[in-house]
């Protein structure tokens, strides 16, 4: 298939200049051409005239799974959150509310203009999950959620050390490179105080044979920082580097409560962090510094978390908060817009291995690529001041992945909105009751 999108104003977000005016040609999986192009015949010209063209964000850190509990735990701190409600919930859940859960997850995060994730799952229902992001068509490292130990974990939740890793196997061998490298797995220990010392190190060696991602949190809150401080004796960056998880090839998600030694720990190894303000305000966690991170050469991406704690999937919403929260510490000059653009793109793409394939407009890249109906950002400011501080996700109109058109004129054109919202609505209170947690 070929898709001319014509007559932008491109942000290719890559070293080279900032503003393109002009047309970006598609075929098959890949961007051809980036300037003036003559329409190859047959075509579909989608018309990007006062539209802002860009790549698709790539959120580094998600829960498809926790889309369905919004609104079901409120006003928590992270323990609590996970152990009353959160765990619960992802208990009791069966294939259907699953399958509701992601697809309601992902039509939020296509239509908002993010092209490619990360997720964590659940312990259960990898497949299930498998299934309904390949068929979304987005891009994706994923894997499911591993729990071997831990205080207040649900008995369904908690696995042995070689059933969480013989499901790994399994839904490596199933999904691993799926689509042309579409999706990719990622092993995905919870976080320390769920894992014992023997599934990471073992999970950590069969991730460096099969160049796979660690994905993990680490450092959300005060109180999870002291308790794997008393188990490990150790700050718990460097509990996670002395088992081999953090390395050139992990992405931690939060890295809000991180000592100087944790940070040269962490940028030592080459380990990448994800920033979810969102989430970190809303559960009371507190704010990391991404200045400071990224000054001491640690790659950080953007993610929404989930919509347990969010309660939005937007990640345009977590790159403004991202450059608020910056100059709250830092003073206004701390971050510009577009370093924040560039942030919830390359950066992120860098973070998941998938920089040579995503998140710039480049000849050669796969067509990850997003047009924003300029007309609905606030006006005012250069381009990239407009999308991240004048309401970037509200003017998204077409999204691109992988070639494919996947939202058209603000429509999904896989998930259809009403079916989706309806088997969510309709899956929600029987999970509810499952759990015990009046919905
Ligand atoms: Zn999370």
């Amino acid at each position: 298939m070929t898709i001319l999108v014509r007559g932008g104003t491109l942000l290719p977000m890559d070293p080279g200049p900032r503003e393109v005016r002009g047309d970006l040609l598609i075929s098959g999986r890949q961007i051809v051409a980036v300037g003036k192009v003559q329409a190859p015949p047959g075509a579909d010209v989608i018309d990007a005239s006062g539209c802002y063209v860009m790549p698709g964000l790539v959120q580094t850190h998600l829960h498809l799974v926790q889309t369905i509990f919004r609104g079901l735990a409120e006003d928590l701190s992270l323990l609590d959150w996970l152990r009353t409600r959160v765990w619960p919930l992802e208990a009791a859940h069966d294939e259907a509310s699953i399958r509701a859960s992601v697809r309601l997850g992902l039509l939020e995060v296509l239509v908002t203009g993010t092209t490619t994730i990360l997720d964590m799952g659940t312990t259960h229902l990898g497949d299930a999950v498998a299934e309904e992001i390949a068929a979304s068509g987005i891009r994706a490292h994923f894997g499911q959620a591993m729990m071997d130990t831990g205080e207040g974990v649900p008995r369904k939740l908690l696995e042995t050390t070689r059933a969480s890793l013989d499901a790994s196997a399994a839904l490596i061998k199933k999904w691993h490179r799926h689509d042309a490298g579409r999706l990719q797995y990622a092993y995905a220990p919870r976080f320390a105080l769920s894992c014992t010392r023997e599934l990471l190190e073992t999970l950590t060696t069969l991730s460096r044979m099969g160049s796979h991602l660690v994905h993990t949190h680490t450092n959300e809150n005060a109180s999870e920082r002291a308790l794997v401080e008393k188990a490990t004796g150790r700050a718990p960056a460097v509990y996670l580097v002395e088992v081999g998880v953090a390395s050139d090839r992990a992405v931690l998600a939060h890295a809000v409560h991180l000592d100087p030694a944790e940070v040269k720990a962490l940028r030592d190894v080459g380990a990448s962090v994800t920033h979810c303000p969102s989430s970190n305000l809303k559960l009371g966690s507190g704010v990391a510094d991404v200045i400071g991170l990224r000054a001491a050469g640690i790659t950080v991406g953007i993610g929404a978390d989930g919509a347990a704690c969010n309660n939005r999937l937007d990640g345009f919403e977590e790159l403004r908060l991202a450059g608020l929260l910056a100059r709250m510490r830092h003073g206004p000059t701390a971050i510009g817009a577009w370093d924040l653009l560039r942030m919830g793109t390359f950066e992120g793409a860098k973070a998941l291995h998938l920089d040579q394939q995503t998140g710039s407009l480049s000849v050669d890249k796969r067509a990850d690529v997003v047009v924003l109906d300029a007309e609905r950002l606030a006006p005012g400011g250069d381009p990239t001041v407009r999308i991240v501080y004048g309401g970037g996700s509200r003017a998204v109109r077409d999204v691109i992945v992988d070639g494919q058109l996947l939202v058209r004129a603000g429509r999904p054109l896989r998930l259809d909105p009403a079916e989706v919202r309806a088997n969510a609505a309709e899956t929600l209170p029987l999970l509810a009751t499952r759990a015990g947690i009046a919905s």
